[in-house]
């Protein structure tokens, strides 16, 4: 019983169906999968002793031929609006952030897709570093797990997260394959079970992928507009410049609105840069008014950035003229601005130790800057 028969890999990386087969394939007995499912994914407990159904060989044939370590909670921080972000550690000692934003109804964990971002949005910090590398299934799934874990834990055995916004670091289209495997375990009835309507993924515009949406399962899509002459958002978003905004909303037509629903256009409001009349014309313009929602980012300066934050008067001028021209539009309530967790100050900087030994982590959170 103590035979090791397959290549050693995370739990998580498997799909529900490779999964099956798998555990089939071990000739463990149906149940097992049922308990699996149970333990990680309903109550996130991986506390093998409670695991009393699973008899010590089955155990052992388990932790012989699958990983059950999740990446690591190595720091939190509260702020004083409830938000709360953590800093992920990886086995390779890189790390990301996930935050898990609260509202009336619900708990968002915004994830993150990659270490660091190629796309190089000026107006992002994370977009500085460069691409580290694409984040695993495994990782993906695994900050949801080891967040909810933390929560259930250490602040309520009743804390849920209800949904997961794909907005933290990292083109999450970028990473296709990895983040739509994630996304399936996500919503299976023998994954984590959210609904699809509670995910959604935020893209700065990678028209090939968008152009293969349907492949993804039917969550919701954010897309990351802010400006709408080329010239502007080529100047924000580099991107632009391969995949113009012409490409770009050719590329939205496809996307089957299922059940639904509306496209969020992300619409980062800088002074004097993107916030005239001209830009909501260019706006009413581009959007189709029923299947859009605007969703406006005031800017949050850091020190050293060369945009600057328009004061409130213009950001509710710049919203109403959306609202009289029919459009839904919301202001994204700044959040977590004291622990830098806010949109526009995700980025961390890590000494390099490798956790998975146990070494302590010092992490120095830095002034940073993302919109997604
Ligand atoms: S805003 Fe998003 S897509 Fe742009 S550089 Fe930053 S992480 Fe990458």
């Amino acid at each position: 019983m103590s035979l090791k028969i397959m290549e050693k890999r995370p739990i998580y990386d498997y799909s529900p169906t490779e999964r099956n087969k798998a555990l089939l394939s071990l000739g463990l007995p149906d149940f097992i999968e049922k308990e699996l499912d149970k333990w990680f994914f309903r109550k996130k407990d991986l506390d093998q002793s409670k695991w009393t159904k699973i008899s010590k060989e089955h155990k052992l044939l388990l932790n012989n031929n699958f990983d059950f370590n999740l990446p690591k909670v190595v720091w939190q921080g509260l702020s004083s609006d409830g938000t709360r972000k953590f800093l992920i550690g990886l086995e390779d000692g890189n790390s990301v952030e996930a935050v898990a934003i609260p509202a009336k109804d619900r708990l968002t964990l915004c994830i993150s897709s990659q270490v660091g971002c190629a796309i190089g949005c000026t107006f992002c910090h994370t977009g500085t570093q460069g691409l580290t590398r694409n984040l695993k299934v495994y990782e993906i799934v695994g900050q949801f797990l080891a967040v909810s874990q933390w929560l259930i834990q250490n602040v309520s055995k009743e804390s849920r997260l209800t949904n997961i916004v794909f907005m933290g670091q990292g083109e999450p289209l970028h990473n296709f394959k990895n983040v739509k495997q994630a996304v399936e375990l996500f919503v299976s009835q023998t994954g984590i079970a959210l609904s699809k309507t509670k995910i959604t993924l935020s893209t700065s515009g990678l028209v090939p992928q968008i152009e293969k949406w349907e492949e993804f399962p039917d969550i919701n899509v954010a897309i990351s507009l802010h400006a709408v002459r080329d010239d502007l958002r080529s100047q924000l978003m580099p991107i632009n410049k391969r995949h113009d905004l012409k490409r770009l909303f050719d590329a939205l037509k496809n996307i089957p609105l299922r059940t639904s629903r509306r496209i969020t256009y992300e619409y980062l409001l800088i002074a004097n840069l993107n916030d005239q009349e001209q830009d909501i014309e260019g706006l009413c313009e581009l959007l189709p008014r029923k299947q859009s929602k605007i969703n406006l980012i005031p800017f949050n300066e850091y020190p050293g950035s060369d945009y600057k934050r328009p004061s409130n008067e213009q950001v509710l001028w710049f919203q109403n003229e959306l609202h009289k021209r029919g459009y839904t539009c919301t202001i994204r309530v700044t959040k977590g601005d004291d622990i830098l967790a806010a949109c526009g100050q995700l980025k961390t900087e890590f000494e390099k130790v490798n956790i998975w030994d146990g070494q302590r982590v010092s992490p120095k959170v830095i002034e940073t800057n993302h919109y997604e």
